[in-house]
């Protein structure tokens, strides 16, 4: 143990991985309001009212020379190298590690913020659907990954609603044909409307406007984008154009190399591989990375190359994706239940990877 300040503000895939490691050398103190991992894979469960497998960070922790702190950061002073939390603390560090990831982007679009639920609301949204005394329309909003899996998740959930995808471009459009293929015959089985080419103009209490028209809904549920926590940009971290901060190859922030920045709130562009996407998928790599580099045992500048992209498609199917190491389609796919058992088991090696 040294006296060296390590602390880590974020305790999702990336922040919590690197704690866990960094904490058997130094003393680390872990900032995050929530007392369970969030554990945003599976967000789209707690939409279809599934049981939530997330972890006490307590447990996660224990043993492991963290200190959890539930607070969370309001401000970072990185000239006196001090993080404000909204306990009124101020919390002095020597290395800082910045892991506060992603959150749902509106996009300045007009009533979606005030009438959509984001996955953030997930349990809302997944109370509304229970509850309502007659089913009607729910309009998912994204034909990425987020959207995809909300919308089967909730059309296998709860039959009794309607359930539209409304993407402005095509749903899945980057998986290989047999991908695309996959997706699309699961949402014709479940019954989901596909809306594509439609992008969301407004939302209000009665749907979406779209450049393709209007879509009546009753509940919207938005899965368009994700924007990286603004704190960063707040700092004067130096930030790439999303407003992600920009590191070197050993994760340091290019304009404040005490501060390590991991995960979604990272911009890392990776030689061979090229600039990583947002994901849990290089999100815990970052952190399980990180906490080898503060414990010393490597100082070889980050490395990593994509293999799969995986989708559940409700409790009964799913889609693995093979992808070549800079993240671009094989043809090879996986679909059906061994799709589905596959994605479970990556989805549960997360968190056990977390310890
Ligand atoms: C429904 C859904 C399904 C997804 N499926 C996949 C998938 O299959 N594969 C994949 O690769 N990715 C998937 N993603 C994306 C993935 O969840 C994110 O990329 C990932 O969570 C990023 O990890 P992170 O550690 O950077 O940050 P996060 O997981 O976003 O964690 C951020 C942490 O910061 C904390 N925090 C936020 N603000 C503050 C503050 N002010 N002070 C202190 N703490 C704060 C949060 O509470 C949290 O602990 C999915 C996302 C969603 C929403």
């Amino acid at each position: 143990m040294t006296e060296k300040q390590i602390v880590v503000l974020g305790a999702g895939y990336a922040g919590l991985t690197a704690a866990t490691r960094a904490g058997r050398h130094h003393r680390v103190t872990l900032i995050a309001p929530e007392t369970r991992f969030l554990h945003r894979v599976r967000q789209h469960e707690t939409a279809a009212s599934l049981p939530e497998h997330r972890p006490a960070l307590a447990e996660v922790v224990r043993g492991r020379g963290v200190r959890h702190v539930p607070a969370r950061a309001t401000g970072l002073d990185l000239a006196a190298r001090k993080v404000f939390l909204d306990t009124g603390e101020a919390l002095p560090y020597d290395t800082l590690v910045y892991a506060l990831g992603s959150r749902t982007a509106w996009h300045a679009v007009p009533g979606a913020a005030e009438h959509a639920y984001s996955a953030e609301r997930a349990a809302e949204l997944g109370e509304r659907l229970r509850t309502a005394e007659r089913p009607g329309t729910v309009a998912v909003v994204g034909g990425g990954a987020t959207g995809i899996e909300l919308a089967t998740e909730i059309a296998e959930a709860h039959p009794a609603w309607r359930v539209r995808i409304v993407a402005a471009g095509q749903v899945g459009g980057w998986f290989s044909a047999r991908g695309r293929a996959h997706v699309r015959t699961v949402m014709t089985r479940l019954g989901i409307e596909v809306h594509e080419r439609h992008t969301v103009t407004g939302v209000d209490a009665g749907g979406l406007d779209t450049t393709g028209g209007r879509i009546p809904a009753d509940l919207v549920a938005w899965a368009a984008a994700m924007e990286p926590h603004p704190l960063a940009a707040e700092a004067g971290l130096t930030v790439d154009p999303a407003g992600r901060a920009v590191v070197d190859g050993h994760l340091r922030s290019v304009s404040h190399p005490e501060v390590h920045v991991i995960g979604d709130a990272a911009a890392v562009t990776v030689p061979g591989t090229g600039t990583l996407r947002m994901g849990c998928a290089t999100a815990q790599p970052m952190g399980r990375y990180l906490g080898k580099l503060l414990t010393g045992r490597t100082d070889k500048p980050f490395a990593f190359r994509y293999a799969v992209q995986c989708l559940s498609l409700g409790r009964r199917d799913g889609l693995v994706q093979l992808i070549h190491g800079d993240d671009s389609m094989r043809p090879s796919v996986l679909t059906g239940r061994a799709g589905r058992l596959t994605k479970a088991a990556i989805v549960n090696g997360v968190v056990w990877a977390l310890r």
